[in-house]
């Protein structure tokens, strides 16, 4: 079973498991991803709310690894939902992915692509040392190859 978050939805995240998600999701969604939601609904996802007893665990656990601040009611249930299924938790979230691996919760990342490019990624040439927005499979000037580099 794989527990999906928001961004899950946002990006299109495909997987031939069994999916699970929680009803706050569907909150935080629009448009075309809460359509997606409904959709996958409609063809078997299940729909999960966690026990209090877990969520408060789950609050336990981040409080100890510090990242309750980061995390929203809907982060702390999906952590409670992928315990309590016994699933992977599927985010990109890093306070959440800390808290599921304090819980030995496995974590599934969403396809990095979609991802690096909402956080504004850019690509330097380890050549020429040249930015670029965009990835490229070699540097456009030099031919180096680029690695990711995170501005903030
Ligand atoms: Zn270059």
């Amino acid at each position: 079973m794989y527990i999906l978050d928001a961004s899950a939805f946002i990006n299109e995240y495909h997987t031939d498991e069994p999916v699970a998600s929680i009803p706050l999701v569907r909150e935080e969604l629009e448009d075309e991803s809460a359509y997606r939601f409904d959709a996958m609904e409609g063809s078997g996802m299940h729909l999960h709310i966690p026990d209090e007893g877990t969520v408060e665990r789950i609050e336990r656990a981040a409080s100890d690894t510090g990242d309750a601040g980061e995390l929203s009611r809907t982060d702390i249930r999906l952590v409670a939902a992928a315990f309590e299924l016994d699933g992977h938790l599927v985010t990109d979230d890093y306070a959440m992915q800390n808290v599921a691996e304090k819980l030995e919760v496995p974590v599934e990342v969403i396809a990095r692509e979609g991802i690096d490019e909402q956080r504004n990624w850019h690509f330097q040439c380890g050549g020429c040392g040249r930015e670029f927005e965009e990835q490229h499979d070699r540097c456009p000037v030099c031919g180096s190859g680029l690695s990711r580099k995170n501005p903030a």
